[in-house]
């Protein structure tokens, strides 16, 4: 695959997947409407938040121990961590991205019982994860303000002050329900802005 067809992977993969699912549903399950197809797309944004705050709390930083399961760990998000401003590994490539989607996309379907609701979550779920990827993004190679700053904070502490809080990228809704948010740090956010991104 072309490398920037590969970087930005999720970008153009997911809405065309998307896309397929629910024409697929409608013609499956025509006489559902489109509310209970907006209804399921937010409960998919939704369980998307707390997909992002698991995989990042317990997937990404396991416990220490040693093993599969924390090489795992550093190939997914410790080289990251090493190396924050790297794009290959802020973005998810297919290989990382496609086996969770599916398995997701197996839950909900067993879930809902029904093709276009399933369909309709995961379009949700798919649209909070690429809100992930534009955050994250913008997060650590951008210096916009705004809305994007109050993120940068959250998640620069994250990096450069305590690994152990601070798991929510897009939302810190988990963080403050499971008690892992606290006041970011002033020197992280200067750290993160600097060339090689170490507390200074
Ligand atoms: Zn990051
Ligand atoms: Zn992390």
């Amino acid at each position: 695959m072309n490398p920037r067809l590969r970087l930005y992977f999720s970008f153009w993969a997911y809405p065309i997947l998307a896309g397929a699912l629910l024409y697929a549903g409608l013609a499956r399950e025509p006489e559902r409407g489109g509310l209970s197809a907006l209804a399921f797309a937010g409960s998919g944004v939704l369980w998307w938040t707390l997909i992002e705050y698991l995989l990042h709390r317990f997937v990404f930083h396991p416990a220490a121990g040693g093993g599969a399961r924390e090489r795992l760990a550093d190939r997914l998000h410790g080289i990251h961590h090493r190396v924050p401003k790297d794009p290959n590994e802020i973005l998810a490539g297919p290989a990382v991205s496609l086996p969770p989607s599916a398995a997701v996309f197996g839950l909900l379907l067993a879930g809902t019982g029904s093709l276009s609701a399933a369909a309709a979550a995961m379009a949700g779920v798919w649209g909070g994860f690429l809100c992930y990827e534009g955050v994250h993004y913008g997060i650590h190679t951008s210096r916009a303000q705004g809305l994007l700053q109050r993120h940068r904070r959250w998640h620069f502490h994250h990096h450069f002050v305590d690994d152990g809080v601070h798991f929510g990228v897009t939302s810190p809704l988990w963080d403050w329900v499971f008690a892992t948010a606290r006041t970011p740090s002033r020197n992280a956010q200067r750290a993160g802005l600097t060339r090689s991104g170490k507390p200074s």
